[in-house]
């Protein structure tokens, strides 16, 4: 259980949100509607619907973009963040060296909040596990919403919901940087490895961030750990919930895990066979990870078996992780374009028995690029690289002995290259281990051009 919805906010001052993005509106919004006085500022010019300005106006509340921030500082006795912005960003610092009270938005859900809570963290799998165990969540006779780093704020989603009903969130590290009580009912993680180093500063602090999802948890929550991954294994030295682990690897006495090519559950002296994995329809290595943590979330909250595994069964994936487009003359097409690091592409490697023609590249993010390119070597008939990082990425592959390199410079030809390339057994697979920034406004719009230009190449 959550807070006791005990939030106690200023009354006479603003509650100052820093950030007008989708969170920040939300945020505003929830709070003017509990009778707060908000503040909403935003750094750079942005227009706002009239409807949302009508509503923070109606509560006296206010919108200022981009001038003299410091001066509204003073009239406000709590700072709400949103999640794109660093907690070391200058107006967050001087917030913090004024003495206010600086929390983030899900901060604001986790002390409104009354019912009960599901988080999940993780550096790769967040949203497909989270839409798995919300469509299993949603079999329960109780209201559920699932929210957080996926569509709506968490704080916007869980407004209607009772103290018996469910809401599943989906936290980034960043949102985990700025709670101070955050309580789950069940927690889990799915893996930590390198990401976002840049706003982190270190593994060990992005690590700390991701072990806040926990923090607060007592005995009669469950935390959910991936045994196979030696930061999360580690974090049960400190945990004080119920943990249950899950391993892809290995057997285990208690927790969910592979036996036998099913998936199986075992808790309290009690081994459940959920359904064999190869009638799940997502496929791959990590997919097969963030369903056994799926399975133990809805277990723990009392989803029966049957439920589970018909979800299991039926679910098709999320857009643009390992989607599948169609097929040009035997050949198939998959947009990954949610692979925005290494780790992710490694996956999506993993997931195919071979002849892949990659297509990678985009915005670097610095990342070690060792290991991806030496599966790259042994996976891929062809690599086509494109982006701002295709110089580093081409140096990385030739020194791993990628052969059948191709440099291009735009992302049609990318796409027009490798349709020319490809013959069966091939698969074309677009998992750049970039973000998108330098080409397209974010992922889903590359994952949607992609989409798009293949249709094209279809008629
Ligand atoms: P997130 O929300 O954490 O970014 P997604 O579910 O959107 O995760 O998946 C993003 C990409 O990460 C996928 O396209 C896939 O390549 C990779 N991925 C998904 N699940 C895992 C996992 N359990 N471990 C490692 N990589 C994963």
């Amino acid at each position: 259980m959550q807070g006791e919805g005990d939030f106690k906010m200023p009354q006479e001052k603003y509650v100052f949100v820093y950030g007008a993005g989708i969170s920040g509106c939300g945020v505003a919004e929830v709070l003017t509607k509990n009778g707060q006085k908000v503040l909403l500022y935003n750094d750079s010019e942005k227009s706002l619907p009239q409807e949302f300005l009508n509503l923070l106006y109606s509560g006296n509340g206010q919108y200022i973009c981009g001038k003299n921030a410091e001066d509204y500082l003073r009239q406000a006795d709590l700072f709400v963040v949103s999640p794109g912005i660093s907690m070391r960003s200058t107006l967050v610092q001087k917030a913090i060296a004024a003495g206010i009270e600086v929390i983030g938005e899900v901060e604001v859900a986790a002390r409104l909040y009354k019912g009960k809570l599901i988080a999940i963290t993780g550096t790769n799998g967040k949203t497909t596990t989270t839409t798995l165990v919300g469509e299993m969540i949603k079999t329960l006779p109780v209201k559920t919403a699932v929210g957080g780093n996926i569509g709506q704020a968490l704080s916007v989603e869980m407004q209607g919901l009772g103290k018996d009903d469910w809401l599943v969130a989906e936290l980034s590290s960043f949102q985990l940087e700025a709670v101070t009580s955050l309580k789950p009912d069940i927690a889990a993680i799915l893996n930590v490895t390198p990401d976002h180093l840049d706003r982190h500063g270190s593994m060990e602090e992005y690590a700390k961030a991701k072990a806040n999802i926990f923090a607060r948890q007592t005995a009669e929550d469950y935390l959910i750990l991936n045994i196979d991954d030696k930061i999360v294994a580690d974090f049960a030295k400190t945990a004080k919930a119920t943990i249950c682990y899950i391993s892809r690897k290995k057997q285990l006495e208690q927790g969910v895990f592979l036996a036998d090519g099913n998936f199986v559950l075992a808790w309290n002296g009690e081994r459940k066979t959920i359904c064999p994995i190869k009638e799940m329809k997502i496929f791959g290595a990590h997919n097969e990870e963030n369903a056994l943590v799926a399975i133990a979330c809805a277990f723990f909250a009392g989803v029966a078996e049957d439920k589970i595994r018909a979800v299991l069964t039926s679910f098709e994936g999320v857009e643009h992780r390992l989607e599948y487009v169609t097929t040009l003359d035997g050949v198939a097409y998959y947009n990954d374009s949610k692979a925005t690091n290494p780790d992710s592409t490694i996956k999506a490697l993993e997931s195919f028995a071979g002849h892949i023609i990659l297509l990678a590249g985009g915005r670097d993010k610095k990342t070690d690029l060792k290991d991806m390119m030496a599966l790259i070597k042994t996976k891929t008939d062809a690599l086509i690289l494109m982006g701002e990082a295709k110089e580093r990425f081409l140096q990385a592959a030739e020194t791993a002995g990628v052969q059948n390199i191709h440099v291009v410079d735009t992302f049609d030809e990318a796409v027009m290259l490798a349709h020319r390339l490809a013959s069966p057994p091939q698969v074309v697979v677009l998992s750049p281990a970039c973000s998108s920034f330098d080409m397209f406004e974010n992922f889903p719009h590359r994952g949607r051009y992609f989409k798009e230009l293949v249709r094209k190449l279809e008629k």
